[in-house]
């Protein structure tokens, strides 16, 4: 994939970049090196202060940035500003309990025969973050951030479509403060991963991708020993349930389905519906997204901007095309429309069997996939029916089935009458095909810890 911002409203290319050359790439993993030694001495107060500086530039700079996002990728300006806004509220969490989370963690000194025993939370160098463009800020804040209130340093090889973002992200946190160095944009492809992981300077990488990039990441570093963490697909279910609030369920599911023109791995794509509320939900579900508005993503009255490549297009097409040929019924949008840009409509589609491609794989496009079933166990089965394993959400008003779903539904985490979203203060993460390891909360900030025993006699 070359890398250049290509506008995908237009199809337009706007600017291209050489990639990296290896030499520089290797100086700069000399640089983040030196700047782990030089951040390891800095207290939490420092790094915290110069967080909070990142935080407050991201805030300041949201309208900017936000619409270097849109233009790299297609999300509508109001989402861009608003992930600007949560990287800034995810800066500050971490700078403001960062201090509480590296803490020493006091043992039972006298069970292991020790004055004193405790647990250790220390950095353990430069990571490498590889990362997609559906978010282009906060997927990489949120590894960042953690990491540098660590005392670790980053180097960011980000999706090769969003190169303007992936500069401004290593400027930023060079503005606020951080050492030369503890922050770096490597514009290098996909080829040059494994180059990178090999490096001895180099202690860790985590992925946010697909599953095909995961499994290559994963093995690039088991060869050389390194640890991941890797965050990769879902096609989380969306279970409706007769006690369900229904009108809230479909208002939820549109959004859910849609936000960030769809390709979210956390997005809702399959709607399992139970038969008493079926016809209920489909009807307010296809009536909500029938209105949702496609169009310029830099408007303000625009719900829908344009997928983010062409070949994310065409896969969404394939899928929906795919489906249809073999009896899927279409009950809104499913036709790709002829224009310049990578456009696709809001779509839903039911009468899905097992022989269609979008019953086991991840649709990355605002197209959602309506199932019916007539019992909670079978609403369980077909939500785990998948290799996938990111988020789930249930819908229910009975106390009862809230429990259940909580620990039936294989995910990494379940949203009962609410939409799964991420939070600074929830791990996040998946099970199975989804990846393993979490981010966010202090889980996430350990995962590049070396989380040390010390035992003193
Ligand atoms: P990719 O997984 O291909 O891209 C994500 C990042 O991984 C990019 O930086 C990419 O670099 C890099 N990468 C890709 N292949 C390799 C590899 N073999 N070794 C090392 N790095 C690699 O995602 P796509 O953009 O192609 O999207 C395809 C699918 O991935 C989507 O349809 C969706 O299913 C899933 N996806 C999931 C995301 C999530 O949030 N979990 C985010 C994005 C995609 P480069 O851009 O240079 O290829």
């Amino acid at each position: 994939m070359p890398i250049a911002t290509v506008n995908p409203a237009t199809g337009e290319v706007l600017k291209t970049f050489d990639p990296t050359p290896d030499g520089e790439v290797d100086a700069a993993i000399g640089r983040a090196d030196e700047a782990y030694r030089a951040l390891r001495g800095t207290t939490v107060a420092q790094r915290g202060a110069w967080l909070t500086a990142a935080a407050d530039l991201l805030d300041a700079e949201a309208e900017q940035i936000g619409r270097l996002m849109t233009t790299e990728m297609g999300k509508t300006l109001a989402a861009a500003k608003a992930e600007a806004a949560k990287c800034a509220t995810a800066c500050r969490y971490y700078a403001e309990n960062a201090a509480d989370f590296l803490a020493d963690a006091p043992a039972d000194a006298a069970a292991v025969g020790a004055r004193r025993a405790f647990v250790r939370y220390q950095p353990i160098g430069p990571v490498l973050a590889v990362m997609p463009w559906n978010f282009p800020l906060w997927q990489v804040v949120r590894f960042a951030a953690p990491a540098l209130m660590a005392g670790n340093t980053g180097l960011l090889k980000h999706a090769s479509n969003v190169p303007q973002t992936a500069l401004w992200l290593a400027e930023l946190f060079h503005r606020a403060g951080f050492p030369a160095g503890a922050f770096a944009t490597l514009l290098v492809g996909s080829d040059a991963v494994e180059r990178i992981i090999a490096d001895p300077r180099v202690r860790a990488a985590t992925l946010t991708g697909s599953e095909g990039a995961g499994r290559s990441i994963a093995a690039a570093a088991g060869r050389h020993l390194k640890k991941t963490v890797l965050e990769l697909g879902g096609s989380d279910p969306f279970v409706v349930m007769p006690s369900a609030d229904v009108a809230a369920a479909a208002e939820v599911a549109t959004t859910a389905r849609c936000q960030n023109n769809g390709q979210s791995c956390i997005a809702a794509k399959r709607f399992i519906v139970h038969t008493d509320v079926f016809d209920a939900f489909a009807e307010a579900f296809t009536v909500r997204m029938a209105k949702l508005r496609v169009g310029d993503p830099m408007d303000a009255g625009t719900d829908v901007g344009p997928l983010a490549t062409e070949r994310g297009r065409d896969d969404v097409d394939g899928q929906v095309r795919d489906a249809v040929d073999k009896g899927a019924r279409v009950l809104v949008g499913g036709e790709r429309p002829d224009r310049d840009g990578w456009w696709y409509p809001p779509t839903v589609v039911t009468d899905l069997t097992p022989a269609m491609r979008m019953w086991a794989e991840e649709v990355f496009g605002p197209v959602a996939g309506l199932y019916r079933v007539s019992s909670y166990d079978e609403a369980v089965e077909l939500a785990n029916g998948t290799a996938l394993g990111l988020g789930a959400n249930a819908w229910t008003r009975d106390p009862d089935e809230q429990e259940r779903f909580a620990t039936d539904l294989d995910a990494g985490s379940v949203f009962v009458n609410g939409m799964t979203t991420s939070y600074p203060q929830l791990p996040f993460g998946g099970v199975r095909n989804s990846g393993y390891g979490r981010e966010l909360s202090a889980l996430g900030m350990r995962e590049f810890c070396n989380i040390k025993t010390v035992w003193v006699g």
